[in-house]
């Protein structure tokens, strides 16, 4: 849809757009509800959702990109729904802090995790619950018998290297959890914190979680209120 010189979504996709994202900031790190009934109109909402465009609608924009046809420009691959505070945010200087790459990310990672909560209860952030979508065990972490007064677990080069494998783009929200109360494994949980983020990775602190049946050994799952994954350091082995 041309509007002066701009390549403007049409309602449609607009409408898809905020759809898609259950309303909610695309921004990893705001994820903030963007609708509201209003408080005095039965028959009004309040919103303040932004259906923004990745690469800019008009030339000179934030990264904005000529090869672009004005149907791509104007399409819903080119569109991300944010809330209006991200909205602006992302265009500052020029878009120099967000790059296309860095938007289409949090596009498809908000887009999954809204895939992914569909019909279940949404947590609030403070809660360290997280819900199993798939639960993998690494092999190779939970090296060695166990006893009791067993030496504390170590990444060791190898699962390192493991670690690495398993976790190549350190864009990746990951939150690390250990198992409450116990203390090897908190220290275990450290050490696998501290390593990611010597790759770069950014970890917020470590979580901890109590669960039954019980985890063992190292556990990686799929974040119930983050995109990305979650690493749960478990008891050692038995
Ligand atoms: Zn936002």
């Amino acid at each position: 849809m041309k509007t002066g010189n701009r390549d403007n979504f049409s309602s449609n996709i607009i409408s898809i757009l905020k759809q898609r994202a259950a309303f909610i900031c695309s921004n990893p790190d705001c994820k903030c509800l963007t609708i509201a009934p209003s408080k005095t109109d039965p028959e009004k909402v309040e919103f303040n959702g932004v259906a923004s465009h990745i690469c800019s609608a008009a030339p000179g924009g934030p990264r904005y990109n000529s090869e672009m046809t004005p149907e791509e420009r104007s399409g819903i691959k080119n569109g991300i729904f944010l809330c209006s505070n991200c909205s602006v945010l992302i265009d500052k200087n020029n878009g120099i802090d967000y790059s296309e790459s860095t938007l289409i990310n949090w596009k498809l990672n908000h887009e999954n995790w809204v895939a992914s909560n569909l019909n279940k209860k949404l947590l609030d952030n403070k809660s360290t619950t997280i819900n199993v979508v798939s639960h993998n065990q690494i092999g190779g972490i939970t090296a060695g018998v166990v006893n009791v007064g067993e030496p504390q677990r170590k990444l060791t080069p190898r699962l390192k290297a493991e670690t690495d494998k398993m976790f190549p783009d350190n864009n990746e929200n990951i939150s690390v959890s250990y198992v409450s109360g116990n203390t090897e494994a908190l220290n275990f949980a450290t050490e696998i914190k501290d390593y990611l983020i010597s790759k770069g990775f950014t970890i917020k602190g470590l979580g901890s979680f109590q669960r039954s049946p019980e985890v063992f050994g190292l556990a990686i799952e799929n974040s119930r209120h983050e995109n990305g994954r979650c690493i749960l350091v478990g008891y050692p082995k038995k």
